[in-house]
C-alpha cells in the first residue's frame, strides 16, 4: 500500500499565500520521495488557485470538508459534485475540530462520507479520543464507535474507497504527539472494527513534524500521514515528506 501524506491547512493561507507556498514547493519538488503520495487540503477559498497551481503535477487536491447533498439550501457548505469540478479527488470528514467547534456528529460524519463516495471523493474520516476518554481507558471505545458509525450501511467495496485518519484530539495541533507504537495499536483496532477495513490506508495525524514522521512511517501498520501546523511552510513540508521516506526505508 503506498504511503499517503494529506497536508490540512486548516483555515491558513490565502490565494496570494498559497500561490507562494508552491512556488517555493515545486523549487524543492525534485528532492521529494516519489514513493510517497501526497495531498494538499488548502481553505475552500485557495482551491481553484490551488488546482490550477497542481494541475499536470503528482499531487493531489483535498479539500477540509464536503456536504453530502448535491446542492441546495445549505448555507454555508460544499457539494461534491463542486469540488469535482476543481479536480478534488480527497476530503476530509469528521476532522476533531469540525466535531469539537462545528456541531459535527458520527451523524453528519456519516452522510459526508456518503456524499463524498457518491462522487468518486476519497473520504478521509477523521477518528480519535478526547483526552477525556484517554484518561477513562475507553480510546478504543471511542474509535471503535466513531469508525463504525462513519461506515454504518456502506458496502465492502464501498468501505474499500475510504482512508481513515487516526487522531488523537489531545495531539491535533498541541505538539503532543501519541507514541507511534501506541497509535499503530490503536490503528489495529479501527482496523479490526469493521472487516472491509481490512485494506484500507490508515494514516495519524497529531503534530507530526519533521523530527517525528520517520517514527510514524517506520511502523507497518501506518499507512501515511496527516498534517496540520507542518505542512504550512513549504520547507518543512518538503523535509517532512524527505523524512518519511527514511522512515519507511526502515520498515
Ligand atoms: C490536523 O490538522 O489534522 C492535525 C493533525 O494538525 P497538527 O499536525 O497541527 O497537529
Amino acid at each position: 500500500m503506498k504511503h499517503l501524506v494529506v497536508a490540512n491547512w486548516k483555515m491558513n493561507h490565502t490565494i496570494a499565500q498559497t500561490n507562494a507556498f508552491f512556488d517555493a514547493f515545486f523549487g524543492v519538488a525534485d528532492s521529494l520521495p516519489a514513493e510517497i503520495d501526497v495531498a494538499i487540503a488548502p481553505p475552500f477559498t485557495a482551491l481553484p488557485q490551488a488546482a490550477q497551481r497542481l494541475r499536470g503535477t503528482r499531487f493531489a487536491l483535498a479539500a477540509q470538508n464536503v456536504h453530502w447533498d448535491l446542492q441546495g439550501a445549505f448555507t454555508g457548505e460544499i457539494s461534491a459534485p463542486m469540488l469535482c469540478e476543481l479536480g478534488v479527488t480527497y476530503a476530509i470528514v469528521g476532522h476533531s475540530e469540525r466535531r469539537a467547534y462545528f456541531g459535527e456528529t458520527d451523524e453528519t460524519v456519516r452522510k459526508r462520507v456518503g456524499g463524498a463516495l457518491a462522487a468518486g471523493i476519497t473520504p478521509i474520516v477523521c477518528v480519535g479520543e478526547s483526552p477525556a476518554e484517554l484518561d477513562a481507558g475507553s480510546a478504543f471505545a471511542c474509535v471503535t464507535r466513531q469508525t463504525c458509525a462513519a461506515l454504518a450501511g456502506l458496502s465492502d467495496e464501498e468501505i474499500a474507497k475510504v482512508t481513515i485518519a487516526y487522531e488523537p484530539t489531545w495531539a491535533v495541533g498541541t505538539g503532543q504527539n501519541c507514541d507511534p507504537a501506541g497509535a499503530e495499536a490503536t490503528m489495529r483496532v479501527i482496523r479490526e472494527s469493521v472487516p472491509a477495513l481490512a485494506s484500507v490506508r490508515m494514516l495519524y495525524g497529531g503534530s507530526v513534524k519533521p523530527e517525528n514522521i520517520a517514527q510514524y512511517s517506520a511502523q507497518r501498520d501506518i499507512n501515511g500521514a496527516l498534517v496540520g501546523g507542518a505542512s504550512l511552510d513549504p520547507n518543512t513540508f518538503a523535509e517532512l515528506l524527505r523524512n518519511a521516506a527514511q522512515g519507511l526505508a526502515h520498515r
